[in-house]
């Protein structure tokens, strides 16, 4: 781990097309690993087959090895040949969510995936990515890539390229540019329980419309400070996440006046939103903020992924106007 993180690279920048396709297919079947952009946030991409690309993704982001990864694949067929157990609930949330920002936690029922990606759990998550670029380069590659967020573990993810560069210049070969991701936030992941799905992180695909489909548990983890200890559901749950150098303070308030009354003097997002939260974290970072006050939504619908990304990016530090 170390000896890769020492070396240096010489990190290019190519706009999504077919030159950037190529090349991003041509590093990642030679074992590096290629930033690139989905409609969530930007991955940070490698051979989900091969424990080598794995193991530098998890170097150069500096990432926990107890946080599994998410396998990005093509579309449900190329999912079916990666050893998991495909329940008729997948296949039906398949149908409608994919390709898209749904990830699916399923059984292992084959050793197809290596251990190192869900970090020797029974399970991986799998999702079909939306975003044009990302499925070129995945079918370019002809396997799946697995891809977390590409930033340096624990700060804002990376919703432009230049998110990307600021974190991992010099610890990855290549970033290929997609513009602003089109959601901001990362994927909605539920485990699927029988009929049933539980909700480990909220993201743009809502409890409401999987309501639609089946019976919805939202997880505690997703309100829940997992981070000093205890058993989380969903291994990401227990690390610091999404925090820019700022102090982050979450606010209750019932009316813009109240929360203007608490925030004044720090920087504020009175209206924070998916497609521009993280950017705004990390533009309060370069102005040297000191702390930055953010009004947290009512926990519904897509006011629930974003909700819980601000907790986050609080340290669950929340207070009432
Ligand atoms: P990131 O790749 O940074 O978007 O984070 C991936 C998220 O998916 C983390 O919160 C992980 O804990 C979660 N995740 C990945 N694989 C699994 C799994 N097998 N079981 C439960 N959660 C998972
Ligand atoms: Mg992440």
């Amino acid at each position: 781990m170390k000896m890769y993180e020492t070396r240096n690279y010489d990190t290019l920048i190519k706009p999504a097309g077919i030159d950037g396709t190529v090349e991003a297919a041509r590093l990642l079947k030679s074992g590096e690993v290629v930033a690139i952009p989905t409609e969530t946030v930007y991955g940070l991409a490698g051979n989900a087959l091969d424990p080598k690309a794995i193991a530098k993704i998890f170097a150069a982001k500096g990432r926990p090895r107890d946080n599994p990864l998410i396998v990005h694949a093509a579309d449900m067929e190329a999912v079916r040949g990666l050893g998991l157990e495909v329940s008729p609930l997948a296949v039906r949330l398949a149908a409608d969510f994919w390709a898209g920002p749904l990830t699916m936690v399923m059984k292992k029922v084959g050793d197809t995936v290596p251990g190192e990606v869900s970090c020797g759990l029974g399970t991986v998550a799998v999702r079909v990515p939306g975003c044009p670029a990302a499925l070129d380069i995945i079918k370019a590659c002809g396997f799946p890539l697995a891809a977390p967020s590409a930033n340096v573990s624990g700060a804002p993810s990376p919703t432009k390229a230049e998110h990307v560069y600021a974190d991992l210049k010099g610890r990855i070969p290549l970033i290929i540019d997609g513009g602003e991701c089109e959601v901001g936030l990362e994927s909605t992941v539920i485990a699927l329980e029988g009929d049933k799905a539980r909700i480990l992180r909220p993201g743009a695909v809502t409890a409401e419309r999987l309501r639609e489909y089946c019976e919805v548990v939202i997880d505690e983890v997703v309100y829940k400070d997992f981070t000093g200890g205890g058993s989380a559901p969903s291994p990401g749950a227990a690390h610091r996440h999404y925090s820019p150098k700022a102090r982050v303070i979450a606010v209750t308030a019932d009316s813009d006046e109240a929360f203007k009354a608490v925030a004044a003097g720090g920087c504020a997002i009175a209206d924070p939103e998916a497609r521009t939260l993280f950017a705004k974290l990390r533009e309060f970072d370069e102005q040297g903020a000191k702390r930055v006050y953010i009004k947290l939504p009512e926990p519904n619908g897509a006011g629930l992924a974003l909700y819980n990304r601000i907790i986050r990016a609080a340290g669950f530090n929340v207070v009432k106007a």
